[in-house]
């Protein structure tokens, strides 16, 4: 099927048409790692990740980057506030963020590169944009000059006037410009940095992006995404060094952006006392994970969204109500069944559509009533005409649409009694699973050990290490 995204650089809704149709490629701002995810880290996260299940189903190949920003001035901070080392901190969080996607039934993307990892690919850019005339050394500093690049401003559509009243009063007098944005930094001795042509120092945050891209997808790439806040500064840095260090290239040929999430009707801050992590969410139980993200799904990606504890809980018995039904013992159609095919491709049509999530889940709901018809008998007139199929349904047919639909978009995903019951399995098995993972991080084994962290906190189970013992708790 032909999709449709709305490309925030071009304004508009335009076909999707890759750059290669045997290999799509994304690029996702992922998290800087100092603190555990807020509600409005997870929106882009589940976005994202159903645009990649989408794209996995519309092309052969796909790779979905999303990186882990472990250096950056936030985690030094934190570091110099608590005492604990940046390595426990970056190393902790990214756990964290892990499980986190894993409870909201995210995907792990193909690659998720790490800042630390590719220093060298960001020296070399650097060189490249100063080669380039682009940008300038001043007082072991690099900065990029905006002057230098005509575009500068296109992609947020601001104006040099615009630009100009957002750069600071207080400019560095190393300058040339007030606009001008650093693309690597000194380091003192306790601040964690890296040889480099201008002296041991650090990257700025923009170029991180552009050379793991760079790394990962090339010089140009289908599409980049990220939250609605990143598009100034973070997201016009990211093309000016990428565009101005490889000249004749366009960098990512789509942009998407979702909107931001609000709280209660207002923006999310510590001062205003409605600053939710999604811990805060996956406390209230192991159904929580799976009910925000429909919760998220139910507006579309590019509206603002507003989190209340209501809302939260009619997710919840939405899917309450799709998990009761497929509890009973629905007839399983055969394989391949046509009917249940166009009951599936019917659903998912509308993610052609920019992604039009809430109108996916208003026809799952159809798929519902329709199986509840087969059930407990009525009618199937309205379901019926809203599609515009002549379908003549036997039981068990809406029921599989349903559940293949919804897996589709990450929904659905558990086992209706253990839903029903509460979700998680029994204790015995959390303890194995729990000294599964002692064993693992005795071995050093740090991957299968964030493995089976984040296969717990999928079944809602939350791990605490204390010192060499490892609680849980229902989430
Ligand atoms: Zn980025």
């Amino acid at each position: 099927m032909q999709l449709h995204f709305h490309d925030s650089a071009r304004r508009q809704k335009v076909p999707f048409q890759p750059i290669d149709p045997n290999h799509v490629r994304l690029y996702v701002c992922g998290p800087t790692v100092y603190d555990l995810a807020h509600l409005g880290n997870a929106r882009p996260n589940v976005v994202f990740d159903v645009l990649a299940r989408l794209l996995r189903r519309e092309f052969p190949r796909v790779t979905y980057v999303r990186n882990i920003t472990d250096v950056d001035d936030k985690i030094n901070a934190r570091s110099r506030e608590s005492g604990e080392p940046i390595s426990a901190i970056t190393a902790r969080t990214t756990a964290d963020f892990h499980a986190d996607m894993a409870a909201l039934n995210c995907l792990p993307p193909d690659v998720e590169p790490r800042a630390t990892a590719s220093i060298p690919e960001m020296i070399t850019l650097i060189e490249r944009l100063i080669a380039n005339g682009h940008a300038y050394a001043a007082e072991g500093h690099v900065l990029f000059s905006v002057a230098s690049y005509p575009d500068y401003g296109k992609l947020s559509g601001r104006s040099p006037d615009e630009l100009l009243a957002g750069a600071r009063v207080d400019v560095a007098p190393y300058k040339r410009d007030p606009g001008d944005f650093v693309l690597w930094k000194p380091s003192d001795d306790t601040t964690p940095g890296w040889d480099s042509p201008w002296g041991r120092g650090r990257p700025g945050w923009h170029i991180e992006c552009s050379a793991m891209s760079w790394k990962h997808l090339g010089e140009d790439f289908d599409i980049h995404g990220g939250g609605h806040d990143l598009i100034f500064p973070h997201h016009e840095n990211e093309v000016a060094q990428s565009c101005c260090a490889f000249p004749g290239s366009h960098f990512a040929h789509l942009w998407m952006h979702n909107g931001m999430l609000l709280v209660n009707g207002e923006k999310m801050s510590k001062s205003l006392g409605n600053f939710l992590t999604l811990r805060d969410i996956l406390s209230r139980g192991p159904w929580a994970g799976e009910a925000f993200r429909l919760l998220l799904l139910k507006t579309h990606y590019r509206a603002a969204l507003d989190y209340t504890a209501e809302r939260l809980d009619e997710a919840r018995a939405e899917l309450d109500d799709h998990y009761a039904l497929l509890a009973r013992d629905l007839p399983e159609p055969e394989e391949g069944d046509e009917t249940v095919a166009d009951m599936v491709a019917w659903a998912l049509e509308p993610l052609a559509d920019d992604l039009n999530t809430p109108l996916v889940i208003a026809r799952l709901r159809d798929l519902r009533a329709l199986e509840n018809v087969m059930q407990v008998g009525g009618s199937m007139t309205t379901v019926l005409s809203r599609s515009g199929r002549d379908w003549k349904p036997k039981p068990g047919q809406a029921g599989a649409a349903l559940r293949l639909a919804a897996n589709v978009i990450g929904l659905l995903p558990s086992d209706p009694m253990a839903w029903r019951q509460g979700g998680a399995g029994d204790d015995a098995e959390i303890e194995a699973a729990i000294q599964a993972r002692l064993a693992a991080r005795a071995a050093r084994d740090w991957a299968e050990a964030d493995r089976i962290r984040a296969e717990l906190a999928s079944k809602g189970i939350l791990l605490e290490d204390g010192k060499g013992t490892t609680t849980w708790r229902r989430a």
